[in-house]
């Protein structure tokens, strides 16, 4: 799942993840500091060198600087945290789209559902909300409106966030259609 930031992603994936139990959420890495208040579970925060000397032993799936701020975030390889049956189950990234793309390119039948806001505003007060200062607000606007707009062509399913319990179960019987081979 890919959007711009601040179109409620992360919200939307939690309501998902209550949903649609069988699904696993893949938690990434990034030399992002963390934010307040923001758990400590959100990723796993490693310094630069950690983080490269993790792309040096091919344990990501895929990578990228965040285009903004040149921050690293990656997935980490699917198989680091096997355990039996939870194998098989769907595995949900919530990713930017350049990490989405690498995504793609391993996994063909990988189902990149893009995000969005109802309206540029709604996105700005969100972003604004998370304490973000005004310069990074600006710059994510900036970011996103790019993001979105590749997004759309890229993207396999696109979700309005206009309801996080709507968006959310729209999502969820996308994931149903994919699974039944729809
Ligand atoms: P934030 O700093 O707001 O948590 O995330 C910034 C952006 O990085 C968001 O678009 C988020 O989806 C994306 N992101 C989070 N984890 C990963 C990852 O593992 N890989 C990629 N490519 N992007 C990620």
């Amino acid at each position: 799942m890919s959007g711009p930031g601040g179109v409620g992603k992360g919200t939307v994936v939690a309501r998902l993840l209550e949903l649609e139990p069988g699904l696993r959420l893949s938690r990434s890495w990034t030399t992002r500091p963390q934010r307040p208040g923001e758990p400590d579970g959100a990723y796993v925060f490693a310094d630069r060198a950690e983080f490269e000397r993790r792309i040096a032993d091919g344990g990501f799936l895929e990578w990228t600087p965040y285009p903004g701020t040149g921050h690293l975030y990656g997935t980490p390889t699917l198989d680091d945290e096997s355990d039996g049956a939870r194998d098989r189950a769907p595995i949900v990234l919530e990713i930017e789209l350049d990490g989405a793309q690498q995504v793609k390119a391993v996994h063909p039948d990988a189902v990149l559902i893009l995000i969005v806001a109802p309206s540029p505003e709604a996105r700005a007060v969100r972003l604004r909300k998370r304490g973000d200062d005004e310069q990074s607000v600006a710059r994510r606007m900036e970011v996103g409106a790019r993001e979105e707009r590749l997004g759309r062509q890229l993207a396999d399913h696109v979700v309005v966030n206009d309801d996080v319990d709507r968006a959310a179960q729209e999502v969820a019987g996308i994931l149903r259609g994919h699974q039944t081979g729809g």
